[in-house]
């Protein structure tokens, strides 16, 4: 079923093109991540269904999108690479799917501080390249560092090598 009406759906394509998408199977895959709910918490979820997706590709973008979420009470659903496991990522409200894919860059290195300034998509081994090419490292990261977003690791509170 589609929750959204036909002025919302015109809204998320007139906002984001051809980064934006209703299509069933895109949604049906964009319901899912990388683990198997226990079957004694699958009855409580029910079947997710997202009722679109999109691809903000810059943080004004982002903003327009959660502004016009909650002027039309339409639920959002973040996500990196789904590679948690715990079904964060899982639109059980329905909704649309936040995918974080275009907002994968460095902003900013701070040598002196030893801090950087991520874009929430971008996938850890990316952004360890790039302070590479610094001299500087990251202090911690997950073992899933080819494949998982800064973002989704601190929204999980994530720990993972170097965190002791
Ligand atoms: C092989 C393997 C090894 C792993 N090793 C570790 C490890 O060492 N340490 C560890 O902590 N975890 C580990 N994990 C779990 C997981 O990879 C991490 O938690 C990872 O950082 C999640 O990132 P993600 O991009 O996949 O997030 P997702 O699974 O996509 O999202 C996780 C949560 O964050 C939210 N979220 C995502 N993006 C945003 C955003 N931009 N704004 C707000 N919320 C957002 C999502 O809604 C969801 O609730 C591992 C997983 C695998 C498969």
């Amino acid at each position: 079923m589609q929750n959204l009406s036909s002025e919302q759906i015109a809204w998320l394509a007139a906002t984001f093109g051809n980064r934006m998408t209703t299509r069933r199977v895109e949604r049906k895959l964009y319901s899912h991540d990388i683990g198997e709910m226990p079957s004694m918490i699958k009855p409580l979820i029910g079947t997710p269904m997202a009722d679109a997706l999109v691809q903000p590709a810059s943080e004004a973008e982002l903003l327009a999108l959660v502004q016009w979420a909650v002027q039309e009470n339409v639920p959002l659903i973040p996500r990196g690479k789904a590679t948690s496991g715990y079904g964060g990522v899982l639109p059980v409200k329905g909704g649309v799917v936040v995918d974080f894919f275009r907002m994968d860059k460095v902003l900013a290195i701070n040598i002196e501080a030893q801090t950087a300034t991520l874009q929430p998509g971008i996938v850890w081994e990316k952004a360890d390249r790039e302070l590479k090419k610094q001299g500087m490292t990251l202090r911690t990261y997950p073992s899933s560092y080819p494949s998982s977003t800064a973002a989704g690791w601190l929204a999980q509170g994530g720990a993972g090598f170097g965190s002791l």
